[in-house]
C-alpha cells in the first residue's frame, strides 16, 4: 500500500466536505505546518458540484473544474496528496458508508493530526456557510471514524482484510472559529492562504482578498496576533 513518508514533523490528514473549505478554514495553518515538516494530505467528500447559481450549469464539467482546482490550491500551500471521495454535494450524511471510507483513508494515511469541521450546528445568522449540512455530516463521520473506528480492528473487518490496519489519531483539530482554544498565528503564510483562495477562481470574487485579510486579522487581535487562523483541540493519546 502507497501512502508516503510522512514528513520530518509527521504526517496531518485534512478532511473536508468541499473544494474550498479547506483553505477557508485552515489554509494559513496548512501552510505553517508544512513549513514545519508536515506531510499534510486533504481527503475531500464531495467535487462541490453545486458550487453554482446557474439553472444551466454542466455540473459534471463543474466538478472536473472544482478538482483542479483544489489541486491548484493544495499545490499552493504545498500539500502532497490530494483525494475526493466523490459523494454528492449538498447531501452528504454521516452514514456508515462515510465513515467507512474516512476509516480507510485514516488508515491510508496514518497520520498525527487530522483537521475535520465541526459536526455542530451554531444558532448564529453568522454561521450560514459553517452550518453547511455537508460540513456537520462529514465532521460528524470523520470524528466517528477517528474514535472508535479507525482503532478498532473488528470495525469494517474488510478494511483489515485490505491491508487497512488500524491506527490512533493523536491530535483533532476541529475548525471551529466560534469558540477556538487553540490560536494558530498564520502573519507569515496569510498571502499563501489568499494566493491557494484565488485558485478557487470559479467560486471566488475579486473582493475575497481584503474579507479574508480582515477576517484573519480580527480574528488575530485578541490574541496581539496580526493574523489566525483557530480550533477546537482534542488530544487522544
Ligand atoms: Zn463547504
Amino acid at each position: 500500500m502507497e501512502t508516503g513518508e510522512p514528513g520530518s514533523a509527521g504526517t496531518a490528514l485534512l478532511i473536508a466536505a468541499h473544494p474550498d473549505d479547506a483553505e477557508f478554514g485552515a489554509g494559513g495553518t496548512v501552510a505553517c505546518w508544512v513549513r514545519e515538516g508536515w506531510r499534510v494530505v486533504y481527503v475531500i467528500c464531495t467535487h462541490g458540484e453545486q458550487g453554482t447559481h446557474d439553472l444551466h450549469a454542466d455540473l459534471g464539467a463543474l466538478a472536473q473544474l472544482r478538482e483542479q482546482e483544489q489541486r491548484a490550491a493544495a499545490g499552493v500551500l504545498g500539500v502532497a496528496e490530494v483525494s475526493f471521495l466523490g459523494y454528492p454535494d449538498g447531501q452528504v450524511e454521516p452514514t456508515l458508508e462515510l465513515r467507512r471510507d474516512l476509516t480507510r483513508e485514516i488508515r491510508r494515511y496514518r497520520p498525527a493530526r487530522v483537521i475535520c469541521p465541526s459536526p455542530l450546528r451554531l444558532l448564529d445568522s453568522s454561521a450560514l456557510r459553517r452550518n453547511h449540512p455537508d460540513h456537520m455530516a462529514v465532521g460528524a463521520a470523520a470524528l466517528a471514524a477517528i474514535y472508535p473506528t479507525a482503532s478498532s480492528p473488528h470495525l469494517f473487518p474488510e478494511l483489515l482484510a485490505a491491508g487497512f490496519e488500524p491506527w490512533i489519531v493523536s491530535e483533532i483539530y476541529v475548525n471551529e472559529s466560534h469558540e477556538a482554544d487553540v490560536i494558530v498565528d498564520i502573519a507569515e503564510t496569510l498571502d499563501q492562504k489568499i494566493a491557494a483562495l484565488r485558485e478557487h477562481a470559479s467560486q471566488v470574487s475579486p473582493e475575497l482578498e481584503p474579507r479574508i485579510r480582515e477576517g484573519a486579522r480580527r480574528f488575530g487581535e485578541p490574541h496581539s496576533l496580526a493574523a489566525a487562523e483557530g480550533f477546537r483541540l482534542i488530544r487522544l493519546s
